[in-house]
């Protein structure tokens, strides 16, 4: 973001639109949308924007230092660029922020589009790169915001404290939940605001909440790290909650869906480093939900998929707290997406392994003869630095040397990288290409190529042509 998006307080503050023409006027239609006390100072000003501006004062002249000290923000939009340049010098010797219509480089802030519910305004910005998009994007706001929206932010406010002193702050997010998502329109459109505000008011007045209310801990799985990965109710329960346990893998982008309120505990188990034990993370849990908190234990990949789950699940059910597990997109079958390689497939495998290169005791043993047969398919997790263990194991039971295999590193995230090799170089190569993980390892799978990738000249982020675009192609 070259812009940073701010709302300025301009209540008991001057603002100077410097200019009299058509530029101006807009501008003046904007900036009388606010409380500020705006005055109008230009050497020309024509007779459209002095009907246009009401009671405001127009000084019909060159605005002086004077005019413009103590300004809170000047806008500025003669059709002569000399006089422009002069009272852009004049603001920035007084240090007051500007805006120069249609001259970008020479302004301080840029208006934004705006769609108007006061006191909900949207803003929406391109920083000057796609004007045409922005009014798409507001023609979308317009038509999603009703005409109740300012009334109901009026309402919440009149409204808050009563429901501070009514109901406890679990129940007040379910009050307000409720009354956004319906319940206030439904009673503004019914009673009107001073109507609206007496019914709410009396219904909380009935309903003083026990502040006793039993927690609950959602065990979520996060995916792999795309947020578009995420399931709907990941999504609305990180919206929810309280507290927010969240393991080192899981994405930033996903920790920053969080709802902002929310208290956010890192529970990371660095390999090798610093660690929460896994009974301070269970002890954790249970002290969250004893508060009455709605917590959210969020766990890379799907929580069911080498998650410690079970070990969470008895801490819970062992204090009597209820709980739920929401499930995600686990690491193997993300991998295999992205590969487009299909985990089982006729005629080759009719089994699919998911393995760890390492338990609690160390590297973790395993049937190792039957994952080295021909054919068998594997997904690997926690295998990076098992990698040689795991190769020399496979080999010593039999396997082919020649065995495809994958390595996906930070799979669905921007940095991933795919490493296609085989069995007889898997620790030189992941050592070499310094995967630092975390990856998965797919064992006898390979990257599905598509003709143009295998010349070399395909790339899997571009859609392979445009004329699969009709749309795209009739705007040009
Ligand atoms: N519950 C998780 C697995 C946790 S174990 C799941 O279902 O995916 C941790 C291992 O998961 C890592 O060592 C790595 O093998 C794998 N992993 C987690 N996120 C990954 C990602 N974005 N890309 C590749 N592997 C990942």
């Amino acid at each position: 973001m070259n812009y940073l998006p701010i709302f300025i307080d301009v209540r008991d503050h001057r603002i100077v639109v410097a200019g009299g023409g058509a530029l101006a006027l807009s501008k003046l239609r904007t900036v009388l949308k606010s409380v500020a006390s705006v005055c109008v100072i230009a050497p020309v000003v024509s007779d459209e924007l002095h009907v246009a501006s009401g009671a405001i004062q127009i000084y019909e002249r060159r605005p002086t230092r004077a005019d413009l000290a103590g300004a809170r923000l000047v806008y500025i939009a003669n059709d002569d660029i000399a006089e422009n340049r002069h009272v852009a010098m004049l603001c920035r010797e007084l240090g007051i922020l500007v805006n120069s219509a249609d001259n970008a480089a020479a302004s301080d802030f840029i208006s934004p589009a705006i769609v108007d519910r006061d006191p909900v305004v949207v803003a929406i910005g391109s920083e000057g790169t796609a004007p045409l998009l922005v009014r798409q994007i507001k023609a979308r706001i317009e038509a999603l915001l009703d005409g109740n929206t300012g009334a109901m932010a009026r309402l919440a406010a009149s409204l808050r404290p009563r429901v501070r002193t009514c109901l406890e702050p679990r129940a007040r997010r379910t009050f307000w939940r409720k009354f956004f998502s319906g319940l206030g329109g439904r009673l503004l459109a019914r009673h009107g605001a001073g109507g609206a505000r007496r019914v709410l008011h009396d219904v909380l007045g009935r309903q003083v909440v026990a502040s006793d209310q039993p927690g609950h801990v959602s065990i979520v799985g996060a995916g792999p790290g795309d947020p578009d990965l995420l399931t709907l109710k990941a999504r609305r329960l990180l919206d929810r909650a309280d507290v927010v346990l969240f393991d080192r893998l899981v994405a930033q982008p996903i920790v920053d869906l969080v709802r902002c309120e929310a208290q956010q505990i890192e529970v990371g188990k660095t390999p090798g480093g610093t660690s929460w034990r896994q009974e301070d993370i269970n002890t954790a849990l249970v002290e969250a939900a004893r508060k009455g908190h709605h917590v959210v234990r969020l766990k890379s990949g799907d929580p069911m998929v080498f998650g410690r789950t079970d070990e969470e699940i008895e801490a819970l059910q062992a204090a009597g707290i209820s709980y739920e597990i929401v499930p995600g997109i686990t690491s193997a079958t993300a991998a295999a997406a992205r590969i487009e390689a299909s985990l089982t497939r006729r005629g080759r495998n009719s089994a699919l392994n998911f393995i760890t290169g390492q338990d609690t005791r160390g590297y973790a043993e395993q049937d190792w003869r039957a994952l080295a047969a021909p054919g068998a398919v594997s997904a690997i997790y926690m295998g990076v630095r098992a990698a040689r263990f795991v190769q020399g194991r496979l080999l010593l039971h039999g396997a082919d040397e020649a065995t495809p295999v994958t390595v996906i590193e930070n799979a669905s995230r921007p940095d991933e990288r795919v490493l296609t090799i085989h069995l007889g170089e898997l620790a030189e190569q992941m050592a070499r290409q310094n995967i630092a993980g975390p990856a998965i390892i797919l064992l006898g799978l390979t990257e599905r190529r598509s003709a143009n990738q295998a010349t070399g000249s395909f790339d899997h982020t571009l859609p392979p042509s445009l004329s699969q675009f009709p749309a795209l192609m009739e705007v040009g």
